[in-house]
């Protein structure tokens, strides 16, 4: 039986997939979503298969759920050259595990243009070739930026959806990000403008997911940097309006906050938004 809301956690594979499932039961997570391998590396995930076995035994013993893979911090999709190359085959190579492992996708950001003209057409093209080269229940679910980035604004996300036209093309919202790229989220009327907004220019049916991190910085900052739920500029009452919101119910919200000891996110925050529900 799920309960709602659906609070997760970003967790560490420092022990293994399996580590990652067990830091998260212990924390109260009911989703997670981890890295498939050093996000500040390139290369893939090599896959244990006692690893991964026990991981699927967990997740399903403690009920987590849904899973997601959080997609390397070096990929640029939007790069011409090398890097895009290999910003590509990286995000292949973990969607193409993800399901081995019951993930349903990767959270990626996708880039920047570096100085180039922004050209939608040629990005779409290649997520739409990863999307050829991934297994068909692998979901690419694109973040929006708190910084110049793309997916900072709405628009950009929209413009992607609609030239990558698949249903396993997903977006991930971030509360941190949405408040300092200028979005209010902040009171019951804010959140509902937003949300008709995001409907409008994007499409409800690609929520996937939310990150759910307090910001260090103030609105409109165009800086990315979380706190944990209610230490920060949002402070706890917006978090108490998007978990109890009634188009929310089933979207999964999963923390990125840095923790109150430090080691990310932790019992406690899980417990903050816990305690914010009704
Ligand atoms: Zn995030
Ligand atoms: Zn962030």
């Amino acid at each position: 039986m799920t309960s709602f809301p659906i609070i997760g956690a970003h967790v560490s594979i420092a022990r293994g997939f399996s580590g990652a499932a067990a830091r998260a039961h212990a924390i109260g997570a009911v989703a997670l979503q981890m890295f498939s391998k050093s996000p500040h590396q390139w290369g893939s995930a090599k896959e244990d298969p006692e690893d991964v076995a026990k991981f699927v035994r967990y997740v399903d013993a403690y009920h987590i759920g849904p899973r997601y893979f959080h997609a390397s911090y070096l990929l640029n999709l939007a790069d011409e050259g090398r890097i895009g190359k290999a910003s590509a085959t990286t995000l292949v190579n973990e969607l193409v595990l993800a399901p081995k492992l019951g993930v349903r996708g990767s959270v990626v950001h996708v880039g920047s243009w570096k100085g180039a003209e922004p050209d939608f057409d040629r990005l779409a093209d290649v997520v739409r070739d990863i999307l050829k080269k991934t297994p068909e229940e692998a979901m690419f679910i694109m973040e929006n930026s708190g910084t110049r980035k793309i997916g900072v604004t709405l628009e950009d996300i929209g413009a992607l959806a609609a030239r990558v036209k698949s249903p396993r093309f997903k977006v991930c919202l971030d509360t941190c990000h949405l408040f300092t790229a200028g979005y209010d989220i902040r009171t019951k009327d804010a959140l509902d403008a937003f949300i008709k907004k995001f409907e409008e220019i994007v499409g409800m049916e690609r929520l996937e997911l939310w990150h759910v991190n307090d910001s260090r910085d103030p609105f409109g900052s165009y800086r990315d940097r979380h706190e944990n739920i209610g230490e920060g500029a949002l402070g706890k009452e917006p978090f108490r309006i998007l978990v109890n919101h009634s188009a929310m119910k089933e979207i999964p919200f999963v923390l990125e906050t840095p923790g109150f000891d430090g080691g990310g996110p932790d019992k406690k925050n899980v417990e903050i938004l816990n305690g914010l529900a009704r």
